[in-house]
This record gives structure tokens, C-alpha cells and sequence, in this order.
């Protein structure tokens, strides 16, 4: 039977591992250059021609512009690319998507930055192949992981309050909102994050948000253990600020919370919500808040290349440090043509750091959701970027790859316990004991497993897969011509 391999679309390259001393001589020699930033000009794309600079920083004609179907970025792209694109669009939002397709007109902006997008530039484009996705993208024969599954990390199992995951002990997760003003083809809260797709049917919040928040404020009230609290969502940018600051003042009540951290990819999607006269005051005014109690308020964002890193970016960033923000960090996402060798994560990190000030924090392996693994890196590709980018950044600025196991949380790739490379499974343990153990004591001991893509494993590894499948579903995609 023949067993299908790595696929082999000039679009798609996926890597398998190998041991550090077959790595490729380029993935050892970077060379650093410092690099200005330019904003990429929008009238290269047809329906922008007349934008003007005013319109183009307005938040309000940013999100009034965002393009959410085919014909929409027909609009905007004309005949810059074939009919053929926009079927393969067309045919990803009926068929894969996970997630809804919004794009700010600075989102789309970042693609093809240097040149009029025509179809070759924009399907070898490492932003749209994550921003814009096209069915062509996805792994012809294993377009899933047979373990993938909607929630992957089983966030809604253990929150203590609607849209509040209490995983690890001192640190909760709060999910104030469950939009974005754009929207990730590889976002691992699929499940709730965004409209329905044809694929997807969204989870809905029970609770109207007043009750929801201030639920989360109760629990933190009654739990001193938790001193940090991640903002997040969904972006918290698509809160709208008053009922955000308000959320915030009363978190700063709290004697316990130490630490808290603003979760927005708008910081380079929409940079121009963070820019905003409401924002900025009212950041500053939260900002100084957090620093009379000593409290370390920071904004995380998540930046996957390094094209992304313009100067409107670079401004918001700016902006936010000024207002009295501790840190900017960046949590960017590994995947597959997007940023998955040594030059493109160091160009990303030296751009962040470099221009915008803003500190490369994590790089996540790809969580195990429907449809990704076009996306997803096997651990021990992984394991060779860490390796890779070793000694290149200030330490505090080096980021750390890690895999967030399901139940286990954020582990560094080279913390795996037993890694079987022969069937693409690693096996995890914890070293903390949270909310769940306290609950399953046998929990602590568990072993928690994280599954590399089929498509990277040696022949006998994906033969096994096939063999094993129960569900019949492997066997008959890999069947389809
Ligand atoms: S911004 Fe974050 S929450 Fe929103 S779609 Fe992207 S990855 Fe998901």
C-alpha cells in the first residue's frame, strides 16, 4: 500500500527531524544586519489607491474596511491574482477553515510587502499563508492528526469560572472576550474564538459579559494563591476600553495579583487600536495605577514574521511602553513556511527587538487542532530552531520554543521525558501540582503525550498510523488521488 510521505508542493515543505550534526550549514551561519523598517505602501493594491494617510491610521476605517469574504478581497486585490486564488479561497472557507476569515486592510498590507501581490508572491507569502489561508495549503492527505481535537488544551475542562482556566497554581487565564479584530487560520482557541464556519459550530459564553467578568473578579477575591492573571480572549482590543479599564481597576484591587498581562495581536494587527487617543489615556492612567501598587502590567502580543514588524507597529509598541507598560513581549506561533528556520525567527526577533522594543518571549509548537498540520513542526525540528538560535540574542530576549501539552501546560522542547521520533510521540510529565491534581492527586504522576505531524514521520512510522486506524478516517483520505 503505498503510504503517503511529506507533501511534495513547492508551497509546502514540510521537515522532519534530524540530529543537530546533519543540520544545514545555513541554519548555522546568520549573519546580523540591521535592518530599517518601512511601512508598506497600501495604494499598490487597487482598491486602496486613494487611502490617504489619515484614513489609513483611523482605527475606525481600519475595522469599517476589514475584508471577510472573497468578494470583499476581490475589491481590494482586483486582478492582481487569477480566478484560480480566490476559488482556492473560496474552497478552504467551505471545506477546512476552522476560523472565520477577517483581515484589517494593515493586515493584508503586510503581505507581499515590496512588490504588487500578484498569485505566486501571495502563495509563498509566510503572513497570508497563516492569515489568508487557501485549500491548496493543507496537507492533501493528512489534513489532521487522528488525536487533533476541537479545545485542544482543555481549557473549558478546567475553568473554575466561565471563561476562567485556573491550570497552574499562581496563574489564571480570564477570557474576557471571545472576538478579535482579526482572525488566525491557526487559532488554538477555534472552539470559541469567532463566528461560526461551515466547519466549526463556535461554542457560545452562557453568561451576559457583566456576570461572566465579574465572576472571574469573585473567584480571584477568594483564591490569594493566583497572583498572576492573563487578559486575553479572543483580543482584548475588541473589549470595548471603558468596560476593559473598568475589568482592570478592579483587578488592581486585588492584593494578591502581582502580575497582570494584556493579551492583544492588534498590537501589529491593528495597531492603530492602540493608538488611540481613548487607549493611550487610558492606559497610562491603569499603567500608573500598576505602578503605585507594584504591580508588573504588561502587553503580550503575537507577531509571526518579521515582515509584520512595521513602523505603525513599532509605534504602538512605543506607545504602550510610554504610557508606563512594563514590557511588551511577543508569543509568536512555529509553523511550517511561515517561520520555521533559523533565519526567519532571528529576522523576526531582531525586528521586534530592535524596532519596536519590543522582547521575543515564546515561540508555541502549533497545538493539536483540526486541519493544522500543514502548519505543525514535528518537536525535534523544534528542538534544532532552540538549538539554532542559541547565542545570537541577549539572554533576556532569547525566546524559549515550547510545546504546550494538553493538561501539562508550557514545557520547554527539550524538557521531553521518552520522545518515540519513530511514531512522532513525545511524553511529558509535570512539575507542578495546580488546581487539577489537587482535584485527581494521581494526576501529578501522569505522563502527557504531544503527537508530531504524520506527514514527518519515517515510512514505518505513518504505516503504523495507518495501521491503527480505527476510525477508518487515515485510510481513506490517504486513498483520495
Ligand atoms: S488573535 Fe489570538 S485569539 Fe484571535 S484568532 Fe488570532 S490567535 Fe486566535
Amino acid at each position: 500500500m503505498l503510504v503517503p510521505g511529506p507533501a511534495t508542493s513547492g508551497r509546502c515543505r514540510p521537515r522532519g527531524g534530524r540530529p543537530d550534526s546533519e543540520m544545514p550549514e545555513d541554519v548555522r551561519r546568520y549573519e546580523y544586519r540591521y535592518r530599517e523598517i518601512v511601512e508598506p505602501d497600501w495604494r499598490r493594491f487597487p482598491g486602496w489607491w486613494n487611502v490617504t494617510p489619515a484614513q489609513w491610521r483611523d482605527a475606525q476605517w481600519q475595522r469599517a474596511h476589514c475584508v471577510k469574504n472573497e468578494r470583499q478581497l476581490r475589491e481590494v486585490m482586483g486582478n492582481l491574482v487569477d480566478d484560480a486564488f480566490y476559488a482556492d479561497l473560496a474552497t478552504d472557507q467551505a471545506r477546512h477553515a476552522t476560523m472565520s476569515l477577517l483581515l484589517p486592510p494593515h493586515v493584508l498590507n503586510t503581505m507581499v510587502p515590496d512588490a504588487a501581490p500578484d498569485a505566486d508572491r501571495l502563495y509563498a507569502d509566510p503572513v497570508r499563508r497563516y492569515m489568508l489561508p487557501v485549500a491548496s495549503d493543507r496537507h492533501p492527505h493528512w489534513p489532521s492528526h487522528p488525536y487533533a481535537t476541537r479545545d485542544s488544551l482543555h481549557e473549558a475542562e478546567m475553568w473554575v469560572r466561565e471563561g476562567l482556566t485556573h491550570r497552574y497554581p499562581t496563574k489564571v487565564l480570564a477570557e474576557v472576550v471571545s472576538t478579535c479584530p482579526q482572525y488566525c487560520g491557526h487559532c488554538t482557541r477555534m472552539d470559541l474564538v469567532g463566528p461560526s464556519t461551515p466547519q466549526v459550530d463556535k461554542y457560545r459564553f452562557a453568561l451576559r459579559p457583566v456576570d461572566r467578568l465579574a465572576g472571574m473578579l469573585d473567584y480571584l477575591r477568594a483564591t490569594p494563591g493566583v497572583r498572576d492573571v492573563v487578559v486575553s480572549g479572543g483580543d482584548v482590543a475588541n473589549l470595548p476600553w471603558p468596560r476593559l479599564e473598568a475589568f482592570l481597576d478592579q483587578l488592581l484591587k486585588i492584593e494578591s495579583v502581582r502580575d497582570i498581562r494584556l493579551a492583544s495581536k492588534a498590537l501589529a494587527g491593528l495597531p492603530q487600536h492602540w493608538l488611540g487617543t481613548e487607549v493611550r489615556a487610558g492606559m497610562a492612567r491603569v499603567a500608573g495605577t500598576a505602578a503605585r501598587r507594584g504591580v508588573g502590567l504588561a502587553v503580550h502580543t503575537h507577531v509571526n514574521a518579521a515582515q509584520q514588524v512595521t513602523p505603525l507597529v513599532a509605534e504602538a509598541s512605543r506607545a504602550m511602553l510610554a504610557a508606563g507598560v512594563r514590557d511588551v513581549r511577543n508569543q509568536g506561533v512555529l509553523m511550517r513556511g511561515v517561520n520555521d528556520s533559523q533565519a526567519a525567527l532571528l529576522d523576526l526577533c531582531f525586528a521586534l527587538r530592535d524596532s519596536a522594543g519590543i522582547t521575543p518571549y515564546y515561540f508555541y509548537l502549533c497545538d493539536m487542532i483540526p486541519n493544522c498540520e500543514h502548519w505543525r513542526l514535528a518537536l525535534s525540528r523544534a528542538q534544532e530552531l532552540q538549538d539554532s538560535i542559541m547565542g545570537y540574542l541577549p539572554g533576556f530576549a532569547t525566546p524559549r520554543l515550547v510545546c504546550d501539552v494538553p493538561y501539562a501546560g508550557k514545557r520547554w522542547v527539550h524538557q521531553v521525558d521518552r520522545y518515540d521520533r519513530e511514531l512522532g510521540i513525545s511524553y511529558w510529565t509535570k512539575s507542578f501540582r495546580g488546581p487539577v491534581e489537587e482535584a485527581d492527586p494521581g494526576a501529578a504522576d501522569r505522563r502527557y503525550e504531544y503527537y508530531d505531524p504524520l506527514d514527518t514521520l519515517p515510512e514505518s512510522g505513518r504505516r503504523h498510523w495507518l495501521a491503527d486506524d480505527r476510525s477508518g478516517l487515515l485510510s481513506e483520505l490517504t486513498a483520495r488521488p
